[in-house]
């Protein structure tokens, strides 16, 4: 797993940066590490078919977001609220912790 990837987590907000959803954000529900991709609530959208099953008995066709690359977007801060690149900090168990470059606050709960 690169450094990058890391940078973002499930449960993240995101802002895109270029593309048809550019200037949208949404938190990001998984992240895909051996892709480098992100898959974001309602972004990057794409319609498909699917067959009917049980929660959806019609089957027809269903908008999911599909995986977008993680160059892409940004990790919104949750506390200045801004658009930000991460600075990570290894700790001695081997562990990242994430904080804003621009407030200086955590982003791990
Ligand atoms: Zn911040």
């Amino acid at each position: 797993m690169t450094v990058s990837i890391k940078r973002f987590k499930k449960g993240d907000t995101v802002i895109v940066l270029s593309g048809k959803d550019k200037g949208r954000r949404g938190k990001v529900l998984r992240v895909l590490p051996t892709e480098q991709k992100l898959v974001v609530e309602n972004l990057n959208m794409v319609k498909r078919n699917t067959k009917p099953t049980n929660e959806n008995p019609q089957g027809g066709i269903v908008a999911r977001p599909a995986p977008m690359p993680l160059g892409k977007v940004m990790v919104v801060c949750s506390k200045c609220n801004k658009p930000t690149r991460i600075a990570m900090t290894e700790k001695e168990s081997g562990t990242y912790v994430r904080t804003c470059k621009h407030c200086g606050a955590g982003l791990d709960k």
